[in-house]
């Protein structure tokens, strides 16, 4: 797996009470290693609240993103996915995703694990439903001790 950033400066970091080792090490323990293949997680911090992800199972090359101009990315083919969190997100954060699930998430790490392992079920299964994704996600975060508490409130 291969993790690029952007937005995270210092004071971004700071702000969220992390830094790139951990939000590397978040990935390398959400990810498993089948699904981790060949992959590409670009992480974007940006201004304002909420998230958003989503996830190429077919591959890419460094050139379809941002055409060309990320710095450092694999020569090899990649599967991507692309998150966007928010730097203003209130921890702990409770919100809705598009799915209509309430989430809460104790810290910025907390968050961002279950957005990652939620992509990486598209990369094993990429015909699943986003109902499989969450439970599948909330489950393994759950398994791994992150804070986070989801569930389906039916709209
Ligand atoms: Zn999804």
């Amino acid at each position: 797996m291969h993790l690029s950033m952007q937005g995270a400066t210092p004071q971004t970091l700071a702000t969220l009470g992390t830094s790139e080792a951990e939000i590397r090490a978040v990935c390398t323990r959400v990810v498993d290693p089948e699904a981790a293949r060949d992959l590409v997680v670009l992480l974007y911090l940006r201004a304002g609240v909420g998230w958003s992800a989503g996830c190429h199972t077919d591959y890419v090359t460094a050139q379809d993103v941002h055409n060309g101009t990320v710095k450092n990315l694999p020569k090899q083919p990649f599967r991507l996915i692309r998150i966007a969190m928010g730097t203003e997100n209130p921890y702990p954060f409770k919100g809705h995703d598009a799915y209509g699930w309430r989430w809460a998430f104790g810290t910025f790490e907390d968050h961002l694990a279950q957005v990652v392992a939620h992509e990486s079920y598209h990369l094993t299964r990429p015909a699943g439903p986003e109902e499989g994704a969450n439970a599948f996600a909330l489950q393994r975060v759950q398994d791994l001790d992150f804070d986070v508490e989801g569930v389906p409130d039916g709209r």
